[in-house]
């Protein structure tokens, strides 16, 4: 796919209109000194995007900074084991993100000779990147006109245009894309793309929008006919189930703790994790295939966790194993100590449980 032109007609002229507005916005308050605008690059770019995926930017920018550090290129992301990648990604959460960014870099260096590609087809076939990603990739970083559709300019554009209905149904959706399209200009796409991006992070935001600062406030209809907060519909959620869990907290005398690699596939995977079980009593099970570990199990205070879907809770079971060097499986299976923990990634529920367990001076505050 090549860059498109304008749509034509009133939706070209409002949308120009819109992106004029929202680029003289930029200059004075937009955003101009995050670490992805400097020395920008479709790698740079990409990494950032992929990180923002539902995550705010303060929370992105020391994740950001180290990653840039380590793996400052597609080669050196390539290169480097799953386990950094996902080490550095550690307390980030959404790990597939972590995980496709490896696989595409990989992908990058064996199909596309270590370059980055700058056809929007091999962008948007990346793992991980979409139609939007790969717009705002390639927008942002090569001021290709692509219109781009994440959650904040969804909002913007709904809220400026007065879209009703779903946004991720589809009649609805192709509305949004259309809308996006016709408002990004031909010329300064860039900025126009970070201008509406920053405009959805910083001022139409999902609660309370500062409409009275907005440089669209007189031409949004939401604004207009006050229904900031009805647009875009709320997605309709079922109830939020509740899964539970019991892991194995294997514990040796110097405090090290047995994790296990968990599957590829299905929540934090590819992360290193306390063994989980369906069952206390499976988790008995186990433990009596475990060089040198000792029965009784202790179940700990809950750990709970919110995934998009479900909620997690996790019962911890504490034993103790005198053996050194036990462990099913040395290569799915690792001894980790808080205070020397190695390039593993974990889940940060499950980083915080371990130094809890190993800053706790009595058992007791663990079962609080
Ligand atoms: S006027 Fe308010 S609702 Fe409309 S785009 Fe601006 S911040 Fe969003």
């Amino acid at each position: 796919m090549t860059a498109r032109s304008p749509a034509p007609g009133r939706a070209a002229r409002a949308g120009a209109r819109l992106a004029q507005a929202l680029i003289d916005w930029h200059g004075t308050c937009g955003r101009h000194d995050l670490p992805w605008q400097r020395q920008r690059s479709p790698y740079r770019v990409w990494v950032s995007e992929i990180m923002l995926q539902q995550t705010q930017v303060s929370t992105v920018i020391p994740y950001y900074e180290r990653f840039m550090q380590r793996f400052p290129d597609v080669a050196a992301l390539a290169g480097a084991p799953l386990d950094e990648v996902l080490h550095l990604w550690s307390g980030l959460g959404y790990y597939a993100r972590a995980r496709n960014l490896h696989r595409a870099a990989i992908q990058i260096r064996d199909a596309h000779a270590g370059r980055f590609p700058s056809d929007f087809v091999a962008v948007a076939a990346l793992p991980g990147v979409g139609r939007s990603t790969a717009g705002a990739i390639l927008a942002l970083a090569c001021g290709e006109r692509f219109p781009i559709l994440d959650g904040n300019v969804r909002r913007v554009l709904a809220r400026h245009f007065g879209v009703e209905g779903d946004p991720a149904a589809r009649d609805t959706l192709a509305r949004l894309w259309d809308l996006s399209d016709a408002c990004t200009p031909s010329e300064q796409v860039a900025l126009y793309t970070q201008a509406v991006m920053d405009l959805g992070a910083t001022l139409c935001t999902r609660r309370n929008p500062a409409c009275e600062r907005c440089p669209l406030s007189r031409s949004c209809i939401a604004r207009r006919t006050g229904r900031q907060h009805e647009l875009p519909v709320p997605r309709r959620r079922p109830e939020r189930p509740r899964r539970s869990v019991f892991m194995l907290a294997a514990q040796r005398a110097d405090g090290a703790v047995l994790l296990e690699r968990r599957p590829e596939r299905g929540i934090w995977g590819g992360l290193w994790c306390l063994p989980e079980f369906a069952s206390a009593a499976a988790a008995a099970a186990y433990l009596t295939r475990l060089p040198g570990a000792t029965p009784p199990l202790s179940p700990l205070a809950h750990i709970e966790h919110a995934f998009t879907h479900f909620d997690l809770v996790i019962t911890p079971l504490l034993a103790h194993c005198s053996d050194p060097d036990g462990a099913p499986d040395p290569a799915q299976h690792a001894w980790y100590h808080v205070s020397a923990p190695g390039a593993l990634g974990l889940p940060a529920p499950i980083q915080r449980f371990l130094q809890r367990l190993a800053s706790a001076p009595t058992q007791t505050q663990l079962f609080e």
